[in-house]
């Protein structure tokens, strides 16, 4: 304790996600004091993967990188210093077996998030880590002469010569991610890049596809299009829900998707639209007597899909080939493999599970997480301009940069 109203610790840690728990069990031999503001840590972790945490991914060191978009660069020291199977042999050193998935997503082998907040807060604890919940940091102060640290929070005072900002991102705000860390990191001299809700559901204009909700499509191909101008190419898994457009394909490219955007679905497994129409026209052609459904059906959609498509087309269920016009027959091959949505908006914070932009990693030391601006200035986790795929990338994040702040403290 200093000889006046402020408590000073050597470390402090403002928020108290994966990111700031990680940083601080991997503090060593330093008073290190955890503040995070709602009453329970890591309350975020606990809704992660639908309560299951799908905390990290199996995949290699170098396809890890690419699920980061442009910031794979940024992320390759922390990432590859405190990779996926160093998280998987911490949890296990603690007790908690991970299991794999055949989409080498990784869970706790119990499927309870609850295990992997528990076994870091009892790391904590073991580093004696000095935790302090319902403590929400209202101010941050840089004092130059005295090369410390002011924390204001609760109406107290904390002082300390290590900083670590890890205050998460703005998505599902009821966690308390609400964005209080780029506040600070602007008092402290820090640029903000524009902040956005990513890996989002995409909302649609005059949506066709409410009573399809639940209806999902494996490895569909999608193009986006911005001003008549193709802007980028997607493969995955689509789902329909009863308000958007969701599932991982979508879910994952939110980040690249605008409103106004067009994006044009080919629900068939033919390459693009051209393929598909040169079958389908031949098929029709030789088929005369038989219904056009037939044909669709011969497809393998989703049932429900395929009456739908029907109903767009205006075709009934005993047209058959031979009546089928021009007109019609153009209008089925594009709701089929060139079916144009517009985007009307995207899902707001409330359910993006991560937030796009945060404090510029062009400000931020990749190899140690210091700030490039304030000496002993540390930042962990999406309170950084970095957001992740869905898969484990995100937690996986928190954790490697959370560790290599904290280690890189330990160098000092
Ligand atoms: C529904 C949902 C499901 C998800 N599922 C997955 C998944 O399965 N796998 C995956 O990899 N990622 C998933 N994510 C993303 C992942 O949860 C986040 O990327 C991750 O939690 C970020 O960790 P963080 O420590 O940086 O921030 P956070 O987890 O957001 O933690 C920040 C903490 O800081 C505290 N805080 C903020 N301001 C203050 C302040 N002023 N004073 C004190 N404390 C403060 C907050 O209360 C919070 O506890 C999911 C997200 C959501 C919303």
């Amino acid at each position: 304790m200093k000889e006046n109203s402020s408590v000073y610790y050597d470390v402090i840690i403002i928020g108290g996600g994966p990111a700031g728990l990680f940083s601080a069990l991997s503090i060593k031999n330093k008073d290190v004091l955890l503040i995070e503001k709602n009453k329970s840590l890591g309350i975020k972790l606990l809704i992660t993967g639908l309560g299951q945490c799908n905390y990290t991914n199996f995949c290699s060191n170098d396809q890890f990188l690419t699920h980061y978009g442009q910031k794979g660069r940024f992320l390759k020291p922390a990432l590859y210093k405190f990779t996926n199977k160093d998280s998987m042999n911490f949890f296990d050193k603690v007790g908690v077996k991970s299991i794999v998935r055949e989409d080498n997503k990784v869970f706790p082998s119990s499927f309870k998030a609850g295990d992997i907040l528990n076994a870091l807060i009892e790391k904590c604890k073991e580093n004696h880590v000095k935790i302090m919940c319902n403590t929400k940091a209202d101010y941050v102060k840089y004092n130059e002469d005295s090369g410390c640290f002011s924390i204001k929070a609760n109406v107290n005072i904390y002082e300390c010569k290590y900083l670590i900002l890890s205050t998460g991102g703005k998505s599902y705000e009821h966690t308390g991610s609400t964005g209080d860390g780029y506040k600070f990191a602007k008092i402290l001299g820090h640029s903000i890049e524009e902040t956005h809700p990513s890996l989002t559901p995409v909302f649609i204009e005059n949506y066709d596809f409410h009573d399809l909700s639940g209806i999902s499509f494996e490895n569909i191909k999608i193009t986006s299009w911005r001003n008549n101008k193709k802007i980028n190419e997607f493969t995955g898994d689509m789902l329909f829900t009863h308000k958007n457009i969701s599932g991982p394909v979508i879910i994952n490219n939110s980040r690249y998707i605008e409103v106004g955007d067009i994006l044009k679905f080919n629900f068939t497994q033919f390459k693009n639209s051209e393929e598909f129409k040169k079958y389908f026209e031949e098929k029709l052609s030789l088929s005369g007597k038989l219904n056009v459904k037939t044909l669709v059906k011969e497809l393998n959609l989703p049932k429900r899909f395929v009456d739908k498509i029907m109903n767009l087309a205006n075709i009934s269920d005993d047209l058959i080939c031979s009546q089928l016009s021009k007109t019609s027959r153009k209008a089925l091959i594009d709701l089929l493999s060139n079916h144009e949505m517009k985007v009307e908006k995207l899902g707001n914070y409330n359910v993006a599970m991560a937030t796009r932009g945060g404090v510029s990693t062009n400000e931020i030391n990749a190899k140690t997480m210091e700030s490039k601006i304030i000496n002993n200035l540390y930042f962990a986790g999406e309170v950084m301009d970095v957001d992740g795929d869905t898969g484990g990338y995100n937690i996986q994040a928190a954790f490697s940069t959370g560790k290599l702040a904290a280690d890189s403290i330990n160098l000092k």
